[in-house]
C-alpha cells in the first residue's frame, strides 16, 4: 500500500451525514487586522468537499468528516447561508470555509459564490480558502470588484520534498508562486497557511521547514498564519500517532518561529486544540501561559512580547530533542532520513 492508498483508506473508515441544509458551524472569535483584534464570524459550508479528496487527501486534514456525500445544490448552499445569519451580528469580519476550495465550482457554484460575497459587502474583510489550482486570472479579476475580499491559501510548506513526501498536497512550490503572482497582480491580498511539522520531519527540520516556507511565503501575503499540526480523527497522522511514530509539536517550537520570523510583522498563530495531547503542547504546566503570549503576539505583532517569555524545566528537554533527534536513524546509514526508515521499517510502500 502506498502512502495515497492508505491516506484514503483511513478516511473511508469515517461516517458522513448527507445534511445539505446544514451548515456545519458558526461562531464568533476574534481575528488579528491591521494591528488590531476586531470581531470576526467564522462560517464552515457544508459541501461535497475538497476535490482532492477524492484522489487521496492531505496528510492531516480531517476536514474530509465535515463534508457531504451530496448532492449539494444551490438552493442547500444559499438555505445553510440564510441559516448562518440569523447568527451573525455585526462581526466586521467573515470567513467562509468548506472544507475544500470557495473558488471550486463544483463546490460551490460560480453565482453563489457571488451571491456570498455580496451579501457581506458592507464588512471590512471577508475571507475565504481555496487551493491554488482554482486561482485563474480570469476568475479573480471578476471578484475583484469585492474590495473586502482576501483570499486564504494553505500552501503548508514551500519545499516539494514535503508537500509530496510529508503532507501529500497534491500541488508544488510552483503552483503556489502562480496563483499568488495572479493576487498579487490584482492588488487581493493574501492570507498564507502554513504548517509546522507536518508527519516525517524531526522537531528542528520542521522549525527549519516552516521559517524557510515564511520566508518565502512573504512577500507574497498579506498575513501568514502557523497552523501547528493537530491530530485530526481518520488523517494519516492519527494512524502515525496512534504507532508511536507521531508528537505535535511543542510550543518551545512555536515560539522559535515566532521569534526568528517576528521581522516581517506579518506571522500569527492561533493553534487548533493547543496544550491537548492531539495539538501542540509542552509539558503541561507552562502550556497557557505560552499560549497566551503567542496570542499576544499574534495580535499586536510586538517583539518585546516575545524576550518575556518564563522559563519552566521542560525546555531543557526540548533543546535535547532540537539537538539530537534524529541522530538515532544515523546509525541505519549517512543516507537514510527519517521518511526512508519509515518506508524501511515497512509502515508504507513507496
Ligand atoms: S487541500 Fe485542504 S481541504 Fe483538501 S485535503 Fe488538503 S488540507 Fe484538506
Ligand atoms: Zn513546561
Amino acid at each position: 500500500m502506498n502512502m495515497q492508498e492508505l491516506i484514503k483508506s483511513i478516511r473511508n473508515r469515517a461516517e458522513r451525514d448527507h445534511a445539505p441544509d446544514d451548515y456545519v458551524s458558526v461562531w464568533s472569535e476574534y481575528e488579528p487586522f491591521r494591528g488590531r483584534r476586531e470581531r470576526a464570524a467564522v462560517i464552515i459550508l457544508r459541501t461535497t468537499g475538497c476535490f482532492w479528496f477524492r484522489h487521496s487527501g492531505c496528510s492531516m486534514c480531517g476536514y474530509y468528516t465535515d463534508t457531504d456525500p451530496g448532492p449539494v445544490n444551490e438552493e442547500n448552499l444559499m438555505n445553510q447561508i440564510n441559516m448562518a445569519l440569523k447568527k451573525i451580528k455585526d462581526e466586521s469580519i467573515i470567513k467562509i470555509y468548506n472544507s475544500g476550495s470557495f473558488f471550486d465550482p463544483n463546490e460551490i457554484p460560480e453565482n453563489v459564490q457571488e451571491n456570498i460575497l455580496s451579501l457581506f459587502s458592507d464588512r471590512k474583510r471577508v475571507i475565504v480558502e481555496t487551493r491554488p489550482e482554482f486561482i485563474t486570472y480570469e476568475r479573480m479579476k471578476r471578484f475583484k470588484k469585492f474590495s473586502n475580499l482576501m483570499v486564504a491559501v494553505g500552501l503548508e510548506s514551500s519545499s516539494d520534498e514535503v508537500l509530496k513526501n510529508s503532507i501529500n498536497k497534491g500541488f508544488s512550490r510552483s503552483e503556489f508562486e502562480r496563483a499568488a503572482g495572479i493576487l498579487k497582480d490584482l492588488s487581493i491580498p493574501l492570507k498564507t497557511y502554513v504548517l509546522l511539522k507536518p508527519p516525517f520531519l524531526t522537531e528542528r527540520e520542521a522549525i527549519e521547514d516552516v521559517i524557510r516556507t515564511i520566508e518565502f511565503a512573504s512577500e507574497y501575503s498579506e498575513i501568514i498564519s502557523v497552523n501547528p499540526v493537530d491530530v485530526q480523527s481518520y488523517t494519516m497522522v492519527e494512524y502515525l500517532w496512534n504507532h508511536g511514530y507521531y508528537r505535535p509539536p511543542w510550543l518551545w517550537s512555536l515560539l522559535e518561529v515566532l521569534k526568528r520570523t517576528s521581522k516581517f510583522k506579518k506571522v500569527v498563530s492561533f493553534p487548533t486544540a493547543g496544550s491537548k495531547v492531539r495539538g501542540i503542547h509542552n509539558c503541561g504546566s507552562c502550556d497557557e501561559k505560552i499560549l497566551g503570549i503567542i496570542e499576544e503576539f499574534s495580535y499586536t505583532q510586538d517583539e518585546n512580547v516575545l524576550s518575556n517569555i518564563p522559563d519552566c524545566k521542560c525546555r531543557t528537554v526540548w533543546e535535547n530533542i532540537i539537538k539530537n533527534e534524529g541522530r538515532i536513524y544515523s546509525t541505519f546509514g549517512e543516507e537514510k532520513n527519517i521518511l526512508d526508515l519509515d518506508f524501511e521499517l515497512g509502515l508504507f510502500s513507496r
